[in-house]
């Protein structure tokens, strides 16, 4: 699979700076500035599950650069492939979780992740045990589908 970007570099007064693309420093105006979304279409895309932005204490959210980048990529799927909510949504759920994570046999029948065919792992009702206390914003399977990838090179990748 395709490891997520680490670092990029940017113009900042002139001089090269260095950013770490995982690093949720947007807020969601700047986010919206640097995807060219409208803040209310990133609020639907935080709604329907289909990007999980970083959380203050105070609920607001903040973004990385590797977000912005899934922003785009979602955009794109729905303008470009004709895809709605519920399509991307049952695009990410393909991502063969319990395979890249390799959760024991045994333990999939109880999960969601595993057994509900519809929407992503990150939003599967219950989870199993290998990822009830994870963090699926830092999750490989999180991010296995990226700008430049489909379902099918994740497949190519497992199989
Ligand atoms: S940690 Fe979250 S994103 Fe990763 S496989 Fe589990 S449910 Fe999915």
């Amino acid at each position: 699979m395709k490891p997520n970007r680490q670092m990029t570099t940017r113009k900042q007064n002139g001089k090269n700076v260095e950013e770490d693309c995982n690093m949720p420093v947007y807020t969601l105006g700047i986010a919206s500035q640097l995807s060219e979304i409208p803040a209310h279409s990133i609020r639907q895309y935080i709604d329907e599950g289909l990007i999980i932005p970083f959380k203050l204490e105070s609920k607001r959210h903040l973004f990385s650069r590797n977000d912005i980048d899934r922003l785009k990529l979602i955009r794109s799927l729905i303008r470009n492939k004709g895809l709605n909510f519920s399509g991307v949504r049952a695009l990410m759920a393909m991502i063969p979780c319990w395979s890249i994570r390799e959760c024991p046999e045994e333990d999939r029948s109880s999960c969601g992740a595993y057994t509900e065919n519809f929407q992503p792992c990150w939003e599967a009702s219950e989870k199993g045990r290998h990822c009830r206390n994870e963090n699926c914003r830092d999750c490989e399977v999180y991010h296995a589908l990226d700008i430049d990838t489909g379902i099918k090179t994740v497949l190519k990748s497992l199989l």
